[in-house]
């Protein structure tokens, strides 16, 4: 039985698929390696993985690559799910001895919903799917694999619950399966340089904030690492495989929660010469950040996610205000670009606090920003205060054409409101005239910064165009 491991099509450009922890169509055109599904991948003879999105295929040209296939392992998410079942139809209706698993954090949590959704999908695999997989592929019986969700005469079975895996080194390289299976120059994050290539070097995050989707249904709230010679080894193969790279991006869900062990890879980066970028709380100390900067550090994901103390309490940050401040001046201070990530409509948001974070955000000054609409994924914590509190107003959390809807309202701002938030703060961040004056000086220094950008810049007024006009319902 040959296997596929499919990233299934979606909405044009959406970017939310397996990899990505923002479940939406981002501002710039981006996409993430669909690393989860390489896992599996490696382990299971004669497998494929299928990037639809990636490779932009709709469902009619996705149909076709299947047929060769018995069994098919889709991964899934909250924002398209209702889509994605369609899909799993249509493959059914078109190769009726398929067999389809559905895998993800969405299902993770709502398995029994799912199954019930359709009777194409024929089981679920709750949490890390990599050996659920491997598995079945390999012969053994529903009954017998932990972490999956099936029916069985008439009824819906969940067997227990899948350990996380302890041992991350016992997983092979999902590199070899990049260099098989897809195109590395189809991935792009608007912050990194292009072409780049991730992996990750752990999963989980000792972290506790209340709306983050990974830890909290699928990788665990404890950092379980691989070791430092394994993810150099990798890097290594990296280097070797795909020569355009231009960076390295290590995607795990805070790679400088082991501060000692970010070090000691970093030191192990440095006689290779490469640029890496990565994700980071903004609690880091200067002697680490050095360390990491001297090795080839180029650029950190940060999550300051907003500017007023309460809402950081509120959403257990566990970062204050002072020490973001402090991190982004150190990062200024040795060269590390940031790319800063805030949230609008995290619980209690009001008008002030989100002009609070707009000036926070012009305070700490990162070289680009992201911000996003709070998104109550069912399975966190956020999703269950919204619902108790009777803040969600809505169900679904993208438009037809995959963009972010606000779902959630406060007592002191409609969701309305939120949503606008949005624009308003990327529109004040920008538009500053000391942050242009900067961005003309990058770009005059550096050529490729300068394509980079403007590509960026170009792409980035296209969305707001597009967002107005999916407003005004002229493009829904
Ligand atoms: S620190 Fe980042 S990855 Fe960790 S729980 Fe918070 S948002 Fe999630």
């Amino acid at each position: 039985m040959r296997v596929a491991l499919l990233n299934p099509p979606t909405y044009e450009d959406f970017d939310g698929g397996a990899g990505s922890r923002y479940q939406a169509r981002r501002e710039v055109t981006s996409f993430w390696y669909p690393t989860w599904l390489c896992y599996p991948a490696a382990m299971i003879r004669d497998s494929r993985v299928i990037d639809a999105p990636a490779e932009r295929l709709n469902l009619e040209q996705t149909i076709p690559l299947l047929k060769d296939f018995g069994f098919i392992a889709m991964y899934t998410t909250a924002a398209s799910a209702s889509m994605d079942i369609k899909t799993a139809e249509a493959i059914k209706a078109a190769y009726k001895d398929v067999n389809i698993a559905f895998v993800g954090p969405h299902v993770s949590i709502l398995p029994e919903e799912t199954l019930k959704a359709t009777d194409a999908i024929d089981f679920v695999c709750r949490r890390e799917f990599d050996y659920t997989l491997k598995e079945y592929a390999e012969g053994r019986p529903l009954g017998e694999i932990d972490g999956v969700s099936y029916r069985s005469n008439g009824k819906i079975v969940h067997n227990k619950e899948r350990e996380y895996i302890q041992d991350l080194d016992g997983l092979p390289f999902v590199v070899d399966i990049y260099k098989r299976d897809l195109n590395y120059l189809n991935y792009t994050i608007p912050y990194l340089r292009d072409p780049y290539v991730s992996i990750y070097t752990g999963r989980g995050c000792p972290a506790q904030c209340i709306y983050c989707l990974w830890p909290q249904t699928f990788t665990g709230n404890v950092y379980r690492v691989r070791g430092v010679d394994r993810v150099i080894e990798e890097v290594k193969l990296a280097i070797e495989y795909f020569p355009k790279a231009r960076e390295i991006f290590f995607d795990d869900d805070t790679f400088t929660a082991n501060k000692a062990r970010a070090r000691e890879i970093a030191k192990r980066l440095k006689p290779l010469g490469i640029t890496w970028s990565t994700s980071s709380r903004a609690n880091v100390d200067y002697e680490t950040l050095k360390v990491l900067k001297d090795s080839g550090l180029r650029l950190f994901l940060v999550g300051y996610e907003s500017g007023n103390r309460q809402i950081l309490k509120n959403m257990k940050k566990g970062v204050t205000l002072e020490q973001a401040e402090e991190f982004a001046k150190n990062c200024k201070r040795l060269n590390i670009m940031t790319h800063g990530a805030f949230i609008m409509g995290l619980p209690e948001e009001t008008p002030e606090t989100v002009e609070e974070s707009i000036r926070f955000a012009c305070k700490v000054d990162p070289d680009t920003i992201q911000v996003s609409l709070a998104s109550p994924y069912p399975g966190t914590e956020m999703y269950d205060l919204c619902k108790e509190k009777g803040y969600l107003v809505e169900d679904n959390l993208v438009s037809e054409r995959g963009y972010q809807k606000c779902s959630v309202q406060y007592p002191r701002m409609s969701n309305e409101d939120i949503y606008n938030a949005v624009a308003m703060f990327y529109r004040r961040f920008y538009f500053r005239p000391g942050y242009i004056a900067k961005t003309v000086w990058r770009m005059l220094r550096d050529k490729e910064e300068a394509k980079r950008l403007l590509r960026e810049g170009y792409e980035f007024i296209q969305f707001l165009i597009r967002r107005r006009e999916a407003e005004s319902g002229k493009a829904c």
